[in-house]
């Protein structure tokens, strides 16, 4: 099947190519562990894990990096204030090493709720520290780079495309950069690769390198990761829109300054999740994390489909009742197919069509909706089953746990129901509907039909 991405590079829907036929390297610009991500953060990961079941389900194998900032992401995107990380330290009272760990934990745990699958790897840029300073002698060797007070930069006016990506080559590099927090900075977007650690603190994060001790600029650790798992030019790189204007022109900038090569060949990105109008962000202190949807009982899976009911390079509002709408669209789909068996046939005609409205650039409320055709056809329901699972490996809705979740009833909801037949097969009515109501508050709803009652659980 050919498959066409909408390619920020080039502003073009493009057929996919992978540079090596069936296997694909893919890079996900990853979180900074300084705190709870929000769930627009979210938005990007599930998007990426899509894609990544898409191309597995059209038989190629993914190679999947994603980066893990565990130092250096400064307050700033343009290399001014304090590390978040070292930031977040301070505040807790720990060291930046725990709480990197701390959160790195957390995210795992939050991909996990969300099913998304993990990267073949996951790797810390304090772990490629050496590396990082390597390349880094590159770019200094190859003239790229000039040195301030408080690091050494890349000077973008070397670059002759530099931006090409956000369309910023034509700006005039100068402009403005001497009203700028830095006024040693040669050209607004020039960025650091290797901070200095400030003279009067030692941070908890810091290296020895030929420049001075220090730490690695944001923007390095992509370039550095993405070329030694994946290449000098890898296939696909996708991240969030905020990171067209500034990180990923720097990660390009710096991979081609030292390979000569474009990094990667695709490069896609997804809209945000907003929140009251605006972008849902941290700083700005307009964010709900999974465990806020938690504490309002919306379950993770469910957000999952709100994000897919939307095509990713559309934003996205966030509305507590448009996730109650989801969520309830989700809990209607499992109760269908709890009431089907297993062992059906794909309906492959059905198949074919799910897979080519995602290979139109994932287009995954099309998906769903080819999905939903399904359960309303009169296909047998077991291949209704059959067919919707298979579907389900790329839509990630884990089907198959969320059906066994509703059907698996307790002890206590057991009881009851035994005590229920017994009323009914005495015909006491009010009793029956008394258990019902008392079933309906432990979360559980039962149906009465030809073969007796039928329950399930009504919440996912
Ligand atoms: P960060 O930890 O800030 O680097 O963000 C992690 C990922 O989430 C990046 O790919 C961002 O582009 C993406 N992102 C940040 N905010 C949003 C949002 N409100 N909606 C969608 N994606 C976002
Ligand atoms: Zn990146």
């Amino acid at each position: 099947m050919q498959i066409y991405f909408n390619n920020s590079l080039t502003k073009n829907k493009e057929e996919f190519k992978p540079i090596k036929n069936n296997q694909v390297g893919l890079y996900t610009c990853g979180p900074t562990v300084y705190g709870y991500p929000h769930i627009g953060n979210f938005r990007a990961y599930l998007t990426w894990d899509l894609l990544k079941r898409f191309l597995v389900s059209q038989n190629f194998t993914v190679t999947h990096i994603m980066n893990l900032t565990d130092v250096g992401h400064l307050v700033s995107d343009d290399d001014f204030g304090e590390d978040k990380l070292e930031k977040a330290a301070k505040r807790e009272g720990k060291n930046a090493w725990e709480i990197a760990e701390f959160f790195i934990q957390d995210f795992k745990n939050s991909l996990k709720d969300l099913n998304i699958l993990e990267p073949t790897h996951f790797v810390r840029a304090t772990e490629t520290i050496n590396e990082q300073i390597e390349f880094v002698k590159v770019l200094e060797e190859k003239g790229f780079l000039y040195k301030t007070s408080d690091g050494l930069y890349f000077d973008t006016s070397k670059i002759a495309d530099y931006g090409k990506i956000a369309n910023i080559q034509n700006i005039d590099l100068q402009a403005g950069a001497r009203i700028e927090l830095n006024s040693e900075k040669k050209n607004i977007t020039d960025f650091a690769v290797w901070k200095f650690s400030p003279a009067d603190q030692k941070r908890d994060m810091e290296w020895e390198s030929p420049w001075g001790t220090g730490f690695p600029g944001w923007h390095l650790e992509c370039s550095v990761m993405s070329r030694m798992y994946l290449g000098d030019t890898f296939d696909i790189h996708t991240g969030g829109i905020d990171h067209l204007a500034i990180h990923h022109p720097n990660e390009m900038a710096q991979s081609e300054a030292v390979t000569g090569k474009l990094q990667a060949n695709y490069w896609l990105h997804n809209e945000f999740l907003k929140f009251e109008g605006g972008k849902m962000s941290k700083s700005a202190g307009t964010f709900v994390t999974i465990e806020n949807l938690k504490e309002k009982n919306i379950s993770p899976l469910a957000y999952r489909y709100f994000v897919l009911l939307t095509h990713y390079r559309k934003a996205l509002n966030f509305s507590q009742d448009a996730l109650e709408a989801a969520q309830n669209a989700l809990v209607n789909l499992v109760k269908t197919i709890a009431n089907f068996n297993d062992g059906g046939q794909v309906d492959s005609a059905s198949l074919e069509k799910f897979y080519s409205v995602l290979a139109d650039d994932l287009n995954t409320p099309q998906a769903v909706a080819v999905l939903q055709e399904v359960l309303a056809s009169d296909l047998a329901d077991q291949d209704k089953l059959a067919t919707v699972y298979q579907m389900d490996e790329v839509l990630g809705l884990d089907l198959k746990n969320l059906k066994t979740q509703i059907l698996s009833l307790s002890a206590e909801v057991n009881d009851l129901l035994t005590q229920r037949e017994q009323a009914r097969s005495n015909k006491d009515w009010s009793l029956s509907d008394v258990l019902r109501v008392r079933l309906q508050s432990l979360g559980v709803e039962v149906e009465d039909t030809a073969v007796g009652q039928k329950a399930m659980r009504i919440k996912i």
